[in-house]
């Protein structure tokens, strides 16, 4: 059936969730009240004065305690996102050569930044199907290892580990986009995670964010001493120096900048990582458990413990159209449930970040069930 003669189906309002946004990213902004407030300053004041350094200085400070961070590691922040942060890894974190564990559509992307640069050896790449993720393996060589905390086209998680066996002074780095705030993490096993402020910090795109250890810095170091060309938006060590006076190397936007720390405050003023990844856990256990005990529905991914508790894929019996359900859900206000569009299944993606309550996850479940049953 044309998704134009899908049969207007109204969801009870009693039903539904408080707030329908469930999307993976750019993701459900809690609330604006911080921008409201800045409205006569320091929106629309110098990046480089008092009121907006002290915001800068307050989001390093707040994630090396949500973090917790060790003594030595520092927190740097610039433009472009965690695609300009690929990139910018590229350029100032990989000696000579990376290893890559490719298990979806983010994955692959720094896996093939570091494919193009000619100034590296050719990556080490191991990828597992879809649905799944592989592990690192240690091998003689390979400077840096790139892990995706949380896979966000497929819904897989992975524990962050240090490969065994891997060379002295190799470097973990991490991409945490979708992960950071909402899966716990010990900072001893990463050098680098790195994310962007649209999903789990609850704010807008267009800024990343990079938790650096001690060995991270002094490969960014070693590589610039060492004579590579490196343009100046993509060079980490012009960050690094400019985080350290908590600015940016050039504008950042500051309702960005607002929103993530109004997001990281609210997490640490109830407790912090135990807070935010609690109620992660608390959505997917409800999610999850639905999915498993509907008859029409069921996890994508195969392994428990493999099941991100910040995205959950779900998969729907071919009697059931995904989309069509994506479509009447949006209908009805409760937006972005869409699969991963190059993922290709007949499945819906849903964000459980920590801004999402657990009660409107439960509410959305009910909806699904609503607009199923009233499409067959
Ligand atoms: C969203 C996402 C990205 C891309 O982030 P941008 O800020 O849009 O560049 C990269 N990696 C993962 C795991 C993501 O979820």
């Amino acid at each position: 059936m044309p998704d134009t003669e899908l049969p207007a189906i109204t969801i009870p309002s009693h039903m539904l969730p408080a707030d329908g946004r469930f999307g993976s990213g750019p993701s459900k902004v809690r609330t604006i009240d911080s921008l409201v407030a800045a409205a006569k300053g320091p929106l629309g004041t110098s990046h480089r004065q008092a009121p907006v350094k002290s915001l800068v200085g307050r989001l390093r400070s707040g994630l090396g305690e949500l973090f917790r961070l060790p003594d030595g590691y520092e927190v740097a922040l610039g433009n472009g996102g965690t695609t300009a942060f690929w990139d910018i890894a590229t350029f100032c974190l990989i000696g000579q050569q990376s290893q890559h564990l490719s298990f979806g559509e983010f994955s692959s992307k720094f896996a093939a930044a570091a494919k193009g640069a000619p100034w590296l050896s050719a990556p080490d790449v191991i990828e597992s199907p879809v649905g799944s993720h592989p592990s690192a393996e240690g091998r003689p060589g390979v400077d840096l290892y790139a892990l995706t905390h949380n896979e966000t086209s497929t819904g897989v998680m992975m524990e962050i580990r240090r490969p065994d066996s891997a060379d002295p002074g190799a470097l973990v780095a991490v991409d945490a986009t979708s992960a950071a705030a909402g899966l716990r993490v010990d900072a001893s096993q990463f050098d680098v995670y790195y994310f962007a402020p649209q999903k789990g910090f609850a704010s807008d795109g267009g800024l990343w964010l990079a938790l650096l250890s001690p060995a991270a810095v002094a490969r960014v170091e070693s590589i610039k001493a060492s004579g590579r060309f490196v343009p100046a938006f993509l060079d980490l060590s012009i960050a690094i120096e400019n985080s350290r006076l908590d600015q940016t190397y050039n504008t950042p936007a500051i309702a960005t900048l607002l929103l993530a720390v109004e997001q990281l405050e609210w997490i640490l003023g109830n407790g912090g990582m135990e807070f935010s990844a609690g109620r992660c856990d608390r959505s997917a256990e409800i999610l999850y458990g639905w999915a498993e005990s509907t008859a029409y529905a069921s996890p994508f991914v195969a392994k428990p413990d493999e099941r991100s508790h910040v995205v959950a894929t779900v998969d729907f019996e071919e009697r059931v159209n995904a989309a069509h359900v994506a479509n009447v859900l949006r209908a009805n206000r409760i937006v972005d449930t869409e699969p991963y569009r190059k993922l290709g299944r007949n499945q819906l993606r849903i964000a459980m970040f920590p801004a999402i309550e657990p009660d409107d996850i439960s509410a959305l479940t009910g909806c699904i069930d609503y607009v199923v049953s009233a499409l067959s």
